[in-house]
């Protein structure tokens, strides 16, 4: 039997001629023998909001019912134990011989030494791949619809000269739902909203998800800014196999606010300046054939607006810079079934379905149609590497100093496809001298447009962007940047980075993307302990292991010396004589799994310094650590800062709500963290909160507040800290003598004092999308361990701290002054001179324990793990810093 797609509203359009000799997709002939998604799962494409699970099993049906057609694999497992899978889906012929598509797909990326006549060969031969991925953020709900009808219509179209094209040409991966956390967290919630008939209603409690929504992952990331930086096991899966498939075209479908109606690419400005002209173009020839259909079916939709292409962490982004075409996509989101609009007129899920559906058809087939082209274009930019005219043509990085970050550095760029090497000894490059071997990354590779824009401290916006945006900003209107303006891996990672006008000579060792870094013990046979300097996060990463077994430490303020070695502040001492026979093993254990350095002590006898029985140690516990968690915190910020504690250093976190600090029993925490404030703030979420939480500080406890937490802890009413935050140095402040609608009358001589005339009285400062600046210790702070030479952050919002008097608390870190202050990125200059020395980190007693803020959240999508020994300060030596009574 033959039979069209059952309730398919959109058929009705189909009267007008179809634009461009194409035709929409909508009344094909199906295939019975492929099971539709009713028959499955008893509701159609377009009418439910599909579990993750029910996706990938359907997914899973069509692999039964096709299984010369497709192929699923299983790419990755949530957090919450979610499979993650994507269907492969290509003609018999090629189907039966994927070994050799993978491999010919290998070598079109990776072209060393490849001859121009197997290159052609490979370009006859070879498939496009096309990657369709679907719903990344949770509560973006209509495009999985659309991936599961994407890959039923491909297999069960009948007849269909476009299908029929795809096939011949083209090799689809169809990743369905890729944060099955999220989407399960948002289909919770709707269902059990859920009532008599879908609310169109905006503010109906099934379109108004709780905290956190179901847009991120497990650990609430946004799983569309983690590409390069790694974190959660769906990019690391996802990084993976785009590696096993080399895709020319990539789509990353999303869902925006329903008033809206649907963007696709080209993308709107700023581009990054590593994207080719071909890309570009290849935007414009995809994005005008979804115009065919999109015009024929009556869709509104634009383009070139807001979704910009810069930032290379987005899914779109870090496949193009691997040389793809990639593209996002955004659907107006019905946010379950049923949405009213400003209009009156009602969106519904289906729509949204429709929509995708026929833009992923579009992208397949234009694909298709361009196989040639397309791969030709891809293999020239493999080819071509990255490096640019006059350019840099290498980065070389410091492995001697802060050593643990270089190596985990080294293995997350080689990990995404970058080649690294290492070279022993002490090495002179570049103008630059490393003492204990360096890193070497060549632009000049496949993957070199991507190693360029992660390692070069600012990748540059075009200059007419830059001028339109200062533009912009004296006549009050919002920056159009969407993300971030700086990314440079090697700040973030707190690593001395020097780029090179000429590749080195030498060849060094490739690295390998698993392993660990080796760790360094010395004299483990030592008669009385050891000792173990803090000087990067592995060396923290070993404390906290062994406070974790109940060994007993010391760690002191002081630095010491014994013989020829110094040992910072911060540092910590293990005696024998207070721990059982298995500490060495323990010891040694932990420290290859943490890649520590460890040094055995014949003595506590010191050469200079305190000595480990002096008053200047105190005790090392394992921390107990609540975070606040729930609404009125911000949720990636918490959920990054749990993720760190727990994930990269093995330290469990009991996430509290705000409304239940007041009732609950403090005394249990050494630490408190307040990660950045969502809404409605914690002034309205914690009033009661405040004096408890005044009493666990005085008893000894450490209370930590990031980002813009500070607020809070800064607000008098509250009484943690005298900070104060700064208005914009140069805004007007408020005039005097204003009464009643009547102002003293002035005489405007020029435009610059119009200007001045109308600026916002009193303003704060501009905020800043986010820009790498310096920070410098003061190394007289124990919150300052470890960062002797300082370190970078993230400068994001408008939060400028005033200088604290000394008497009042201690600045741990500020940022530093106006000629080494901006590192990567863009920063309006008045912003970055009104910053200069202000406080970064401040820290004050308060009766037996201690308030630490950042003023900038060191804790951002968990991707400056340079500053994550900050963090390790403040939960380890924060502690053993105060004095509670145990
Ligand atoms: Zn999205």
């Amino acid at each position: 039997m033959i039979r069209s797609l059952a309730a398919f509203s959109a058929a009705l359009f189909f009267t007008t001629a179809p634009a461009m000799g194409q035709s929409a997709p909508f009344n094909v002939r199906y295939d019975d023998n492929i099971p539709t998604l009713e028959e499955f799962a008893g509701h159609d494409f377009r009418d439910e909001v599909t579990r993750p699970e029910t996706a990938i099993a359907y997914i899973r049906a069509l692999e039964e019912a096709a299984p010369d057609r497709v192929d699923v694999f299983s790419y990755a497992t949530t957090w919450e134990g979610r499979e993650l899978v994507y269907a492969v889906i290509g003609s018999p012929e090629r189907m039966a011989d994927l070994d050799r598509v993978r491999a010919g797909m290998n070598a079109l990326a990776n072209p060393d030494g490849m001859s121009a006549a197997e290159r052609d060969r490979l370009i006859e031969e070879m498939p496009i791949v096309v990657w369709l991925s679907y719903g990344v953020h949770g509560d973006e709900i209509s495009p999985t619809g659309a991936g599961l009808r994407t890959a039923y219509h491909l297999l069960a179209a009948e007849d269909d000269e476009t299908v029929e094209t795809i096939f011949d040409n083209a090799l689809i991966i169809i990743d369905p739902t890729q944060n099955p956390d999220g989407r399960s967290r948002f289909v919770n919630s709707f269902e059990s909203a859920r009532g008599l008939e879908p609310s169109a209603d905006r503010y109906a409690v099934e379109h108004d998800q709780p905290w956190p929504r179901g847009r991120y992952n497990h650990y609430l990331f946004d799983l569309n800014r983690d590409w390069f930086s790694l974190t959660q096991p769906e990019t690391r899966g996802r990084v993976r196999e785009m590696q096993v498939w080399w895709p020319q075209v990539v789509v990353d479908s999303h869902e925006m606010s329903g008033d809206s109606t649907y963007f696709f690419a080209p993308s709107a400005e700023p581009f990054n300046p590593n994207i080719e002209a071909h890309q570009r173009r290849t935007q414009e020839l995809i994005g005008r054939n979804h115009v065919g259909y999109f015009d024929e079916l009556g869709y509104h939709y634009f383009t070139r607006e807001v979704y910009d292409a810069f930032y290379p962490g987005y899914g779109d982004m870090w496949p193009t810079l691997h040389g793809a075409v990639s593209m996002t996509y955004e659907q107006g989101s019905a946010r379950g079934l049923s949405w009213r609009r400003p209009d009156g007129s009602i969106l519904t899920y289906g729509d949204g379905v429709d929509r995708n559906f026929v833009t992923s058809l579009s992208t397949v087939e234009a694909a298709a149609r361009n196989r040639v082209q397309l791969l030709g274009e891809y293999a020239d930019f493999r080819a071509s590497g990255g490096r640019q005219p006059n350019g840099n043509e290498a980065a070389v990085f410091d492995a001697s100093v802060n050593s643990w970050n270089a190596d985990r550095l080294a293995r997350q760029l080689a990990y995404q496809g970058i080649t690294v090497e290492r070279l022993e000894g002490r090495q002179s490059l570049c103008g630059a001298t490393f003492d204990d071997g360096a890193y070497v990354v060549r632009y000049d590779q496949p993957a070199g447009r991507l190693a360029r824009t992660l390692l070069e401290p600012t990748t540059d916006l075009p200059s007419d962007f830059v001028d339109e945006q200062e533009r912009r900003r004296e006549a009050g209107l919002n920056a159009q940047l969407y993300d971030v303006t700086a990314w440079a891996l090697p700040l973030m990672s707190n690593v001395e980075a020097t780029q090179c006008r000429r590749a080195p000579g030498s060849a060094g060792v490739i690295v390998s993307a698993d392993g660990l870094p080796d760790a360094q013990l010395v004299d483990m046979d030592a008669a009385w302990g050891f000792a173990i300097p803090w000087d990067d996060a592995g060396q923290a990463h070993l404390v906290a292991a062994l406070a974790r077994e109940g060994v007993q430490m010391r760690t002191t303020t002081v630095p010491f010396r014994i013989g020829n070695t110094t040992y910072p502040s911060g540092s910590v001492v293990v005696p024998r004589s207070d721990n059982g026979a298995e500490l060495e093993f323990l010891i040694t254990r932990h420290a290859r799994e943490s890649g520590a350095e460890v040094h055995g002590m014949e003595s506590s006898w010191v050469d200079e310094g305190p000595n480990p029985g002096s008053g200047n140690f105190s005790p090392v516990f394992a921390p107990r650590i609540a975070l606040l968690w729930g609404q009125g915190v911000g949720a990636t910020e918490t959920g990054a800062t749990r993720y760190i504690l727990e994930r990269r250093y093995n330290l469990p976190v009991t996430i509290i709500r705000p409304a239940s600090i007041g009732r609950a029993d403090l005394d249990r925490f050494d630490v408190i963290i307040m990660p950045d404030q969502g809404f409605p703030g914690y002034n309205s979420m914690l009033g009661s909160a405040r004096s408890a939480l005044q009493g666990y500080v005085r008893d000894g406890g450490v209370l930590v507040g990031l980002g813009t937490a500070t607020r809070w802890l800064a607000d008098a009413d509250n009484g943690f800290l005298p900070l104060q935050r700064e208005r914009a140095a140069q805004s007007p402040r408020d005039a005097e003598g204003q009464s009643a609608g009547v102002t003293d009358g002035s005489v405007l001589t020029s435009e610059a004092e119009r200007m001045i005339a109308e600026a916002v009285h009193g303003a704060m400062p501009d905020s800043s999308p986010g820009a790498l600046v310096s920070v410098t210790a003061n190394t007289d702070s124990w919150m300052s361990a470890g960062y002797e030479n300082g370190a970078y952050a993230l400068v994001t919002g408008s939060d400028i701290y005033a200088p604290v008097a000394l008497d009042d608390a201690t600045t741990a870190l500020r940022f530093a002054g106006p000629e080494e202050l901006l590192q990567g990125g863009y920063l309006w200059a008045e912003y970055a001179e009104q910053l200069a020395h202000k406080p970064f980190v401040v820290t004050r007693r308060m009766g037996r324990g201690h308030v630490v803020a950042f003023t900038q959240s060191p804790t951002t999508r968990a991707y400056l793990e340079g500053l994550d020994l900050l963090l390790l300060n403040a939960v380890i030596l924060g502690p053993a810093n105060s004095s509670r009574l145990r």
